[in-house]
């Protein structure tokens, strides 16, 4: 998507370990009329799936989730970081290991507000190593409930996260799919 590529050209950073810092306009500092059209995106990919629920994982992917969410007009569910998630114990979890902190948490979701009924689509702000996808995909199976896609602000490439989710034939839609980067250089997949 040529707007959030501009996007990420003109205001991203790269930081060691190849993180891409994107806190002007994404997952820090929130740019609402970006968003709204990542959001629209997905909708425009993944409306004929029937979907009930939005399902990410707090807080970067909260924001995302939502703007999509008002397209959908369905519920987002975020899961909850840490013990002290203040969710009770009627919860689905799911360890996983967070690829920018190096360190693993665990990830609450309420059994209240996903079931065997609901049709779900999960959120994120990046794909990297999977690990947060396949968390979210542990915790949908947990509940029976279906999996419609997966989408995404900003997949790195060069990680095999991506990969690894399509090849088990998971419709993985990335809104900005990085080949490599570079301190001072981003370069995009191109489209198909
Ligand atoms: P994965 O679990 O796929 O390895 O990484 C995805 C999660 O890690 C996302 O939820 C995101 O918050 C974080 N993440 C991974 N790579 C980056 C990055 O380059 N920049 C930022 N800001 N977050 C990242």
């Amino acid at each position: 998507m040529k707007l959030l590529e501009d996007k990420i050209l003109a205001c991203g950073k790269v930081l060691p370990g190849e993180v891409l810092k994107v806190d002007s306009f994404l997952n820090h500092q929130i740019d609402p009329v970006l968003i709204m059209e990542l959001g629209k995106a997905f909708y425009e990919h993944f409306s004929l799936y029937s979907i009930s629920k939005i399902l990410t994982v707090e807080s970067s992917g909260i924001a995302l989730a939502l703007a999509a969410a008002q397209y959908f007009r369905v519920p987002v569910v975020f899961g909850k970081k840490g013990k002290h998630k203040n969710v009770g114990d009627n919860v689905y979890t799911c360890e996983c290991f967070s690829y920018t902190k190096g360190q693993t948490y665990e990830v609450a979701v309420s059994k209240d507000y996903l079931t065997a009924d609901d049709t779900v689509l999960i959120i994120d702000d990046f794909l990297a190593n999977g690990a947060a996808a396949e968390c979210l995909l542990n915790i949908i199976d947990q509940a029976g409930a279906k999996l419609a896609g997966i989408g995404i602000a900003i997949e790195k490439g060069f990680q095999p996260g991506g990969e690894r989710l399509r090849a088990r034939g998971i419709d993985v839609q990335s809104l900005a799919i990085i080949e490599s980067m570079t301190d001072d250089s981003v370069t995009f997949r191109s489209a198909d």
